[in-house]
């Protein structure tokens, strides 16, 4: 047993915690939940916990259905929301097959692997998500328009809103299970908050926007409101999305900084983007992996339509933020597409290996987009050589089948079973009839 594994145990002992729960994620994003008893701990981190995979969306076929969870010790904390006394904890899991190999099927194995071939490159990749979302004043009904909480907007100040009463207990639950935030405001659509994490390397961000999920949608309830990472809620405001800031270190030097270059970025963030740029519609759909996601980019509203990057250009997909000189280390840019919606294990493991894939084929970073791309006419885009994001769940999927680098990122497992998930959605949706079309139509056809 390792030193981690000693310390919760022992954490288990003080804290008087009865319940543990065991966390893992499932291919579309959902956050999976077993609770063990302490005394099962010992042996859960020697031999894992058995379940039926076949349960869980993406996991497993009915006759292969038994898999372990392997809690990792690194991840324990002790859930705040479940009030005084005897407490609960938690701990994100790797899923293992019976013979102790990792399972292909396990969202967080397929950001590992891309991490550790990242790593053999000599690179740790580092994310910020700012994350997005809505706030409504009751449980969704369904057919019914939700009310927001509140009538602000990006970045007010209200006496006595809603928001900043919400943030402000939604932060303290996040700061004491080991989560930092670093901004938090009021974003533009009413309701609409958010919330941005602190840097830190891509698998613990991705665990950390799982817990965050999970806090947002507590809190809520707990104050009677309700939370949603819903991409595209309504037609006339902007979208939730979660824009994400990232870089690649090798050791402890930024390896996208480069003193005195343009944008002080160096030859491998500008390959870096020019991968991203590149496979942008191949990855789409993971990092907008819903019907909904597609409305979002055709919106505006500070969401990207086009496959562009430019530097300190809103409405670019990839931004290179303001930079401050002397502050190398901080050197990054930022990828506007991913929504708040994703599976981040895998929407952060997609990116990353467009963007390797960038720096091993020595791609060219295009001219940057200086103007405000939606402004541009249809010709002047394709003059500048600025090609649109796929514009539907299906265009993305079209694309996405034909895909390399998706197949080999994702694996075999994983890439079939999304594929075939985000077509039978595809389907459904192509096949309902909506408000829209009885508005126009039932009056005067
Ligand atoms: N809500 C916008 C989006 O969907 C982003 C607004 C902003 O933070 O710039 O991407
Ligand atoms: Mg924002
Ligand atoms: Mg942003």
């Amino acid at each position: 047993m390792g030193k981690q594994e000693d310390f919760v145990l022992r954490a288990l002992e003080e804290r008087d915690v009865r319940f543990v729960r065991l966390w893992f994620t499932d291919v579309l994003g959902f956050l999976k939940s077993v609770a063990v008893a302490p005394a099962e701990l010992e042996g859960a981190f020697s031999e894992g916990i058995g379940f039926d995979g076949s349960a869980i969306e993406g996991f497993a076929r009915v006759y292969e259905a038994d898999m372990l969870a392997m809690p990792d010790p690194a991840t324990f904390q002790i859930l705040p929301w479940r009030g005084e006394g005897p407490s609960t904890a938690r701990m994100f899991c790797d899923i293992m097959m019976p013979d102790g190999s990792a399972s292909y099927a396990d969202p967080r194995h397929v950001l590992k692997r891309t991490l550790s071939r990242a790593a053999d490159q000599g690179f740790t990749f580092y994310t910020h998500p700012e994350i997005e979302f809505y706030l409504f004043k009751d449980t969704p009904v369904a057919g019914a328009e939700p009310i927001p909480v509140d009538r602000s907007g990006y970045f007010d100040h209200t006496a006595q809103s809603h928001g900043a009463d919400f943030r402000r207990e939604a932060i303290t639950m996040l700061e004491s299970m080991g989560i930092s935030v670093e901004f938090s405001h009021h974003e533009g659509g009413p309701g609409q908050q958010e919330i941005d994490l602190r840097y830190a390397d891509a698998l613990t961000t991705a665990d950390n926007i799982m817990t965050f999920r999970t806090v947002i949608r507590e809190v809520a309830l707990g104050q009677g409101v309700w939370a949603t990472f819903m991409p595209k809620p309504f037609t006339t405001h902007p979208g939730s999305g979660m824009h994400t800031h990232v870089s690649l270190f090798e050791g402890d030097r930024n390896a996208f900084f480069e003193a005195g270059a343009e944008y002080q970025l160096s030859k491998t963030g500008r390959q870096f983007i020019a991968g991203v740029l590149k496979h942008a519609s191949e990855i789409s759909v993971v990092t907008n992996q819903w019907v909904n996601s597609y409305k979002r980019l055709m919106f505006g509203g500070e969401a990207p339509s086009y496959i562009c990057w430019g530097h300190n250009n809103r409405s670019a997909m990839i931004r290179v933020p303001m930079y401050k000189p002397n502050k190398g280390q901080s050197t990054r840019i930022e990828l506007r597409t991913i929504d708040a919606a994703c599976n981040p294990y895998l929407a952060f493991a997609v990116v990353l290996a467009a963007g390797m894939k960038g720096i091993a084929g020595d791609y060219d970073l295009p001219r940057g987009a200086e103007d405000d791309v939606w402004a541009l006419t249809e010709r002047e885009r394709k003059s500048l050589g600025i090609e649109p994001l796929p514009k539907s769940l299906a265009e993305a999927i079209a694309v996405a089948e034909h895909s390399e680098l998706l197949a080999e990122t994702l694996g075999e497992h994983v890439f079939d079973f999304f594929l075939r998930n985000k077509r039978q959605e595809w389907e459904e949706y192509r096949g309902q009839v909506s408000a829209f079309e009885r508005d126009r139509m039932l009056p005067v056809v």
